[in-house]
C-alpha cells in the first residue's frame, strides 16, 4: 500500500490525549495513509502508550532525545515536523498536535476535494475547540468556521485543520529555502508563520464541515502565554516549569539564587509563572548570586540610615519621610547593605514627598482607571489584566493627572495573547 496521505503528529507530555490522537487516524474511513509520531523526548508514560500502536505498520515513531536545556531553543514543533517531511512518502501532507482528534472521515474528505479540484492545493476545515478542565470534562465550546476562501490564513486556521499537496511544499522549499520557519519567537503561532509561506503561493479553500476537535487543557502553553506581554517589564520575578526564579533585569533573565531571594526580600507571591518557551528564548544574564550583586527596584539603607530606591543604573535617596507613603514604600522591604556598595553608584534625583519626574522607575501608577507603569524612563499605559498577569496590580500609587501629563510615554503594555 502507498500512502496518499502522511499525518505529521507532533507529541510532548500528553499521554491520554496523545492516544485519542493516535486512534483518531486509526478510525478514518480512508486507509492509504502514514502517520508519523514525532516524539519530543516525552516522558515514560508518554513513550509507552506510543508503543503500544507501533504495531500498526502504517505508524512510525520517532523521538528527539532533545535535551533539556536546548528544547526551548526552537519552536519544537516546527522542528520536528522539518525532520518528519523528507521521511513522508504520501502526496498529501497533513498536521496533527497530541491534543486534538480528527473526525472519521477528514481524510477522505480533505483528499476527495483535493483530487476533484487538481488546481487548488490547499484545503482546511473547521474545528471544534473544547476549553476542558484537568477531568477534561468541557467548560465550553465554540467552532472555528471555515467560511472562506483565504489568502491570509495566519491566525486564523488551526494546525490541525489543514491538508495541503507535497508539490507546494516543494515550492515552499525553493523560495525559503526550509518548510517551517522554528525560530522560537514564534512558538505560539509557528502553524500560523507557516500558513503565510503556503499564501505566498496560494489560499487556502474551506469544506465547512468540521473535522477536528481541538481540546485547550489548563496546561496549554498558549493558556500560558495569555495576558503575558511580549516583553516581560524589568523587575518582574518569573519562573518556568523548572525550579529556578529568575530576575528580569534589562530584559535579562538573571538566576536568583535561592539565598538571595531571602536577603534581598523578595516576595513569594511576586513570582510570575510563564511559559518555559517564553523565560528560554531570553538570554541569560548574571546570576544574582552573592549580597553584593545589588539589583535594581530595591530599597537599600546604608550605614548611616540613609535609604536609596536603586533604579537601573542610578540611587535614589528618600529625603522626606512623607515618600513611604505615597509611594507604597515598606520599611520592611529596605535591606541593609555595606555603604561601600552603594557609593560605588551614581546618586540620581532625590526622591522627595512630591511627584517629581522623572517618576520612580519600575513601580505602577494609578489615575481614574487609568494604569500605568514607569519602565525605561517613559511611562507606559498598561491593562489590567496584564498587571494582574504580572502580580503587579495589587498597590498602584495614584498619581495627579496633570504629573501624567508631564511624564514621557512609552508604549502601551498589553497582552500578546488574550
Ligand atoms: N511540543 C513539542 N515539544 C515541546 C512542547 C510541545 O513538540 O517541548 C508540541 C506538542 O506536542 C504539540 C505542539 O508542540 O504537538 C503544540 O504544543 P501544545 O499543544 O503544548 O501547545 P498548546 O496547545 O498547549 O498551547
Ligand atoms: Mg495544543
Amino acid at each position: 500500500m502507498e500512502p496518499k496521505v502522511s499525518i505529521i503528529l507532533t507529541s510532548y507530555n500528553k499521554p491520554q490525549l496523545l492516544a485519542k490522537a493516535i486512534e483518531s487516524v486509526q478510525q478514518q474511513t480512508m486507509y492509504e495513509w502514514e502517520l508519523w509520531i514525532m516524539d519530543d523526548h516525552s516522558n515514560e508514560e508518554t513513550v509507552q502508550t506510543i508503543q503500544q500502536y507501533v504495531d500498526d505498520p502504517r505508524i512510525m515513531y520517532r523521538n528527539s532525545l532533545v535535551e533539556q536545556k536546548e528544547r526551548y531553543q526552537t519552536t519544537r514543533y516546527a522542528s520536528l515536523i522539518n525532520e518528519a517531511i523528507p521521511l513522508t512518502k504520501g502526496n498529501y501532507l497533513t498536521y496533527l498536535t497530541d491534543d486534538t482528534v480528527y473526525m472519521p472521515t477528514r481524510l477522505s474528505e480533505m483528499v476527495a476535494f483535493l483530487e476533484e479540484n487538481s488546481a487548488i492545493d490547499i484545503v482546511y476545515s473547521s474545528q471544534q475547540i473544547q476549553v476542558v478542565n484537568e477531568q477534561m470534562t468541557c467548560l465550553r465550546q465554540f467552532t472555528r468556521e471555515a467560511v472562506d476562501i483565504q489568502s491570509d490564513a495566519a491566525d486564523r486556521v488551526d494546525h490541525c485543520s489543514v491538508m495541503h499537496t507535497r508539490k507546494i511544499l516543494d515550492q515552499v522549499w525553493e523560495k525559503f529555502g526550509g518548510y517551517w520557519d522554528d525560530d522560537p519567537l514564534h512558538w505560539c503561532r509557528g502553524d500560523a508563520v507557516f500558513w503565510q509561506r503556503l499564501n505566498a503561493f496560494q489560499p487556502f479553500y474551506p469544506l465547512t464541515k468540521v473535522l477536528d476537535i481541538t481540546y485547550k487543557t489548563p496546561y496549554s502553553v498558549q493558556s500560558l502565554f495569555r495576558y503575558l506581554p511580549a516583553t516581560i517589564p524589568d523587575g518582574m520575578l518569573v519562573k518556568g516549569t523548572g525550579e529556578e526564579i529568575y530576575l528580569i533585569d534589562e530584559g535579562k533573565r538573571r538566576h536568583l539564587i535561592p539565598a538571595m531571594f531571602s536577603f534581598f526580600k523578595y516576595d513569594l507571591k511576586k513570582i510570575v509563572d510563564v511559559p518555559d518557551p517564553l523565560l528560554y528564548r531570553l538570554e541569560e544574564g548574571i546570576p544574582i548570586a552573592h549580597t553584593s550583586h545589588l539589583p535594581p527596584y530595591r530599597l537599600y539603607q546604608d550605614e548611616e540610615g540613609d535609604v536609596f530606591y536603586l533604579e537601573q543604573k542610578q540611587r535614589r535617596k528618600i529625603i522626606s519621610s512623607l515618600v513611604w507613603k505615597k509611594f507604597h514604600f515598606h520599611r520592611k522591604e529596605v535591606i541593609k547593605v555595606d555603604s561601600k556598595l552603594l557609593n560605588n553608584i551614581p546618586s540620581g534625583p532625590d526622591i522627595d514627598a512630591h511627584f517629581s519626574v522623572p517618576l520612580l522607575e519600575n513601580r505602577v501608577y494609578k489615575n481614574h482607571i487609568h494604569y500605568w507603569l514607569m519602565a525605561n524612563h517613559s511611562l507606559h499605559p498598561i491593562d489590567k489584566k496584564v498587571l494582574e498577569r504580572l502580580k503587579i496590580d495589587l498597590d498602584p500609587i495614584p498619581i495627579p493627572r496633570n504629573i501624567i501629563n508631564q511624564c514621557e510615554k512609552g508604549a502601551p503594555i498589553v497582552g500578546e495573547y488574550l
